[in-house]
């Protein structure tokens, strides 16, 4: 038999089994495709990224003396999507076995799930890439169900003996976050190292995507600064162990648009390379957790296990979260956020700072961390009721990692509390006062943090008030929303209502806030 092997552009796993032994009778394809550049409006950086990892992959394979069809949008633009190329390469090729890995978003699983030629025997493998097997997701994370976490995180912990000691958590406790929610101090900025950037030729691919007339967003540029092969990931893995993990933890939640700091302070910046599987999770999480074996005296334990949680934690539990309530999670809208998304979020033009800090910096480098997501442009979002539609999309196209499986749980549940409460047990709300307690973003705004109705307050107040009051229905009965009802119902009827006639004046203003 002569099987064809597809590799995905998310898929390139040198230790995967296919790769162990090379066999003249099984040719691997790996393609750039217009249905991969155009399922959303990707970030510039993001289509490069991949197209440069992918040829990288299948330079590497070929090194090693498997048989590998490279395919550019040059050579497939002919074919309306993956399954036209497909049937064209096994009828060509005469090829009677089709093997695949289990896709990672749904879109491509149900794509491959679907196809079937006449005499050709199709096979799907698992993608060895997640700690936790695929088979076992349905069990941990039923449909609709709210799945706590923190109780996942330790059951994962436990299953694969990382940070334990024994049946106990190794410094006997599970959870070090009340320790790592610091914002920068003045002293602290000139410690920040610089982040390590690659300098990768992409220049053929920015030409090919404008010859097939690709749509993207960001600022585009010729040498990318990400990492596009093994080689890379492993390096920039190094870098942060031996500079950024020490205060990782740390600063892991602090915001600074200070010059002295670079873009991505302590954070890793290593969700493409392994979103891409060019190194894996296991190997992530184990040479971290060597690094601070060997540097104990230095890097304490807090700043570790703040990052295996979001790896070992967090990132398995999208996923879980993704697999256990797909199709219908990509519709969920509980509660029933209508308005489109403001056009600043594609130029960075507003005046509210820290949204401009967060979404410039979002175009520039495809990239912003996790509390950006989560308390600028999240939060931004879900009080001024954005549809989970746009915010899905915009998150999927401008991250230089976004991809559904990661994307759409961190978007829709975790910050638009769209899915009525799988991912979290109370909305990711707040005003001004977070920002400004973990930022110095304030400080050079436009708008005033600590007014709530003025001429020039700062949107995030009445937005946060008006957000409180809409959803009294949804949220006043949760006990962890107990506190802040109070504080509203406290509050003077002639002030609650200023702010939300200033927060409906906003609303209809949203442009040019
Ligand atoms: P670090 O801060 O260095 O963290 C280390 C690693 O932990 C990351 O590389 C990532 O693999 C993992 N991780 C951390 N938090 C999460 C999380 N919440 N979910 C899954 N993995 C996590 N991450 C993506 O990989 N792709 C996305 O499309 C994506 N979309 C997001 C959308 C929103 C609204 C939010 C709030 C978060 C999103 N995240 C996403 C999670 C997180 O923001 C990014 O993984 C992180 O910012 C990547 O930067 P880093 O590699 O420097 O991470
Ligand atoms: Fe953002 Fe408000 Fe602070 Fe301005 S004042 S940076 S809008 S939180």
């Amino acid at each position: 038999t002569a099987t064809l092997r597809l590799i995905l552009g998310d898929q390139l796993n040198a230790s995967h089994s296919w790769f162990k032994d090379v066999s003249p009778n099984t040719v691997y394809l790996i393609a750039e495709l217009a249905q991969e550049a155009t399922y959303a409006t990707h970030h510039v950086q993001k289509v490069c990224a991949f197209f440069s990892a992918m040829a990288e992959f299948a330079n590497a394979l070929a090194n090693c003396g498997h048989q590998v069809i490279y395919l550019t949008l040059d050579e497939t633009q002919h074919y309306p999507d993956l399954p036209a190329l497909l049937e064209h390469i096994i009828t060509s090729k005469q090829l009677t076995a089709f093997d695949y890995q289990q896709p990672d978003e749904y879109r491509l699983a149900q794509q491959l799930g679907e196809l079937a030629w006449p005499n050709v025997t199709k096979s799907k493998y698992d993608s060895e890439h997640f700690l936790l097997p695929f088979d076992d997701i349905k069990a941990q994370f039923a449909p609709n169900k709210h799945v706590k976490m923190e109780f996942f995180y330790r059951r994962m912990r436990k299953r694969f003996n990382v940070l334990m000691q024994d049946v106990e958590p190794l410094g006997g406790q599970w959870n070090f976050d009340q320790q790592n929610r610091e914002h920068f101090k003045q002293q602290d900025l000139a410690d920040i190292p610089s982040p390590l950037l690659f300098a990768n030729d992409v220049s053929a691919i920015l030409t090919r995507l404008k010859r097939h007339n690709i749509n993207t967003i960001g600022k585009a540029q010729s040498s990318l600064l990400w990492p596009v092969n093994r080689r890379q990931a492993r390096q920039l893995l190094d870098y942060f162990c031996q500079h950024l993990l020490i205060r990782f933890g740390r600063f892991q939640d602090a915001m600074t648009e200070n010059s002295r700091a670079d873009w991505s302070l302590y954070h890793s910046r290593l969700s493409f390379a392994i979103n891409a599987k060019m190194i894996s999770p296991n190997e992530v999480i184990h040479k971290v957790i060597q690094h601070w074996q060997a540097h104990q005296h230095d890097i304490s334990l807090t700043q570790v296990e703040g990052f295996v949680r979001q790896i070992l934690g967090w990132r398995e539990y999208v996923r879980g979260i993704y697999w256990g309530n797909m199709p219908n999670y990509a519709t969920k809208n509980a509660l029933q956020a209508q308005r489109p998304l403001p056009n600043y979020f594609w130029t960075a033009n507003t005046k509210m700072n820290c949204m401009h800090q967060a979404i410039k910096q979002s175009l520039d480098y495809a990239y912003a961390h996790h509390i950006q997501r989560l308390m600028v442009t999240g939060c931004f979002s879900l009080l001024a009721g954005l549809h989970p539609d746009e915010v899905d999309q915009w998150y999927l196209g401008i991250y230089i990692d976004a991809i559904e499986w990661v994307e759409m749980p961190n978007t829709r549940g975790m910050t638009q509390f769209a899915d009525g409460g799988i991912v979290a047990t109370k909305p990711y709300a707040a005003s001004g006062n977070y920002l400004n307690k973990m930022s110095d973003y304030c400080k050079t705004c436009h708008y005033n943090v600590k007014l709530k109705t003025e001429a020039n307050a700062c949107p995030f107040n009445s937005l946060y008030w008006h957000f409180i009051e809409r959803h009294h229905a949804q949220f006043s009965r949760n006990p962890r929303m107990t506190m802040v009802y109070k504080n509203w119902q406290k509050m003077d009827t002639h002030m609650q209502q200023a702010i939300i006639d200033k927060a409906n004046t906003l609303l209809e203003n949203i442009e040019n806030l």
